[in-house]
């Protein structure tokens, strides 16, 4: 992964305060790879690292990150800003029926995404009708019927009077009958070929021109990868499209045909299908498909927590004070553990973690419980004990017990624990960042 791969890198990279021209480049480089893994089309790419180095040029140094983290950041923030940065709720008709056009290639998924996002406008009290205007696939029809049966939602279908053979006519009759029938939202889908041909293009363009939709919704498949970027120009050139639906991100493509598509044509993510369930559908959420264009997990959520948590003065005191030889002492512990305990519920913070490593074993050993009885005990101690633990003897320990009501093996474990953890931060000083943070060498 993406992470894994920036710890190589990062390797050589401890303790820097601030990139390099040549480790910005190395970042770049690792960008790169992973985006068009995430078969992202390469001008995309190229455009995308242009801006990223730049930013990171610029970069001010923070105190909770090391500079590979602070990189990490950047392109996750560029990528989301991307991805949504002009998102926008479906446009609905001022009066009338609002119009939605379901254009794209045979098996993207648009039979099945018309029923869905009549399903979700239907949760959300609009009273929606779905209209078969693919008459080229045999049981395209019926497929739309009994999908429209599985969300409560009826659908109108060529028969005598609603036009026959002619998908034109039968969208254009299905206007008359929505305003009618009292529906609010009509969903159109249409045919799609295996390939790109004239033919079909005219065909969606003629329904577009009879029906005049408020928004024509390209729907692709997230697997089709590098072939997304020229379909996708094929279809904007030849219907034309305000807002693009990607399907089959239950499959493993990495969803660099998000990228890829709002890099070249300008237009929105705005809907995301995600399985053959009626259910499984949402709106488009550029932080999600971020990370899984990143392949990072949910890294900048804990980058970002991280970052609230620590108080970076108190950090940058701390480094300074082992980094002179002072010691870390049972009050610095003590104030390391609320840190921790700030950054949100352990097991949330777990869940995020693709592979945490060292910290993450450490993290589990505790809970919320736990953090109160340490504090309880340190507490227990006197000053001069906190600021040098090695006094701490036996007869010390008895009567730290008893003074916090918890047993002497409570208090030697703490003890012991406290001086892991100064060995960690002492690692930690000559290293610089936060240990066993994923994409950084532990
Ligand atoms: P259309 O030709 O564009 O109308 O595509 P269909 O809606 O008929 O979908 C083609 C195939 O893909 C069908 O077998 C669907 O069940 C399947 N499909 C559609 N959307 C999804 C999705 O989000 N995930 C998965 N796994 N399959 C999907
Ligand atoms: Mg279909």
């Amino acid at each position: 992964t993406l992470s894994d791969r920036l710890a190589d890198t990062f390797k050589n990279l401890r303790g820097k305060g601030r990139l390099s021209e040549a480790d910005i480049d190395a970042t770049a480089r690792e960008i790169r790879i992973a985006l068009l893994e995430a078969d992202v089309a390469l001008p995309v790419v190229k455009e995308f690292t242009r801006a990223v180095k730049e930013r990171a040029r610029g970069a001010e140094v923070s105190g909770a990150l090391n500079p590979a983290q602070q990189v990490v950041k950047i392109v996750n923030e560029e990528l989301v800003a991307i991805l949504g940065g002009e998102t926008r709720r479906l446009r609905y008709a001022k009066s009338g029926p609002t119009v939605i056009l379901l254009a794209g290639l045979q098996g993207a998924g648009k039979t099945t995404l018309a029923a869905k996002l009549a399903k979700w406008l239907k949760d959300q009290g609009k009273s929606p009708v779905l209209v078969a205007c693919d008459l080229q696939r045999p049981n395209a029809v019926q497929q739309l019927q009994v999908n429209g049966e599985r969300v409560g939602v009826p659908v109108f279908a060529p028969e005598p009077g609603n036009g026959t053979g002619d998908p034109v006519a039968v969208a254009t009759a299905s206007l008359e009958h929505a305003r009618r029938t009292l529906h609010d939202v009509v969903i159109v889908d249409t045919a799609g070929r295996l390939g790109v041909d004239a033919e079909m293009m005219q065909q969606a363009a003629d329904i577009r021109d009879a029906v005049r939709p408020d928004e024509v919704l390209f729907v692709v498949d997230a697997m089709i990868g590098q072939d997304a970027v020229s379909t996708a120009q094929a279809f904007l050139d030849g219907v034309g499209f305000d807002g693009v639906v990607l399907t089959k991100l239950d499959g493993d493509a990495r969803g660099g045909a998000a990228l890829s598509i709002r890099g070249i044509t300008d237009r929105p993510v705005m809907f995301a299908s995600s399985g053959e369930k009626m259910t499984d559908f949402d709106v488009f959420h550029p932080d999600r498909m971020a990370s899984r264009i990143l392949d990072m997990g949910d890294v900048m959520t804990l980058i970002e927590q991280a970052e609230k948590a620590f108080d970076s003065e108190k950090a940058l005191k701390a480094a300074e004070k082992l980094g002179s030889g002072g010691d870390f002492t049972l009050d610095d512990f003590l104030e390391q553990m609320q840190q921790v305990r700030k950054l949100g519920s352990l097991s949330s913070i777990l869940g995020m973690l693709p592979g945490m490593g060292q910290m993450r074993e450490q993290l589990a050993d505790f809970d919320e419980r736990s953090i109160d009885r340490i504090q309880a005990v340190i507490q227990s101690m006197t000053p001069a004990e906190r600021a040098d633990p090695t006094i701490i003897n036996g007869s010390r320990r008895a009567r730290i017990a008893k003074g916090c009501g918890q047993t002497v093996s409570d208090v030697n474990q703490l003890v012991d624990r406290f001086f892991e953890a100064r060995k960690m931060m002492q690692q930690m000083a000559r290293g610089g960042g936060i240990p066993g943070m994923p994409g950084m060498p532990g």
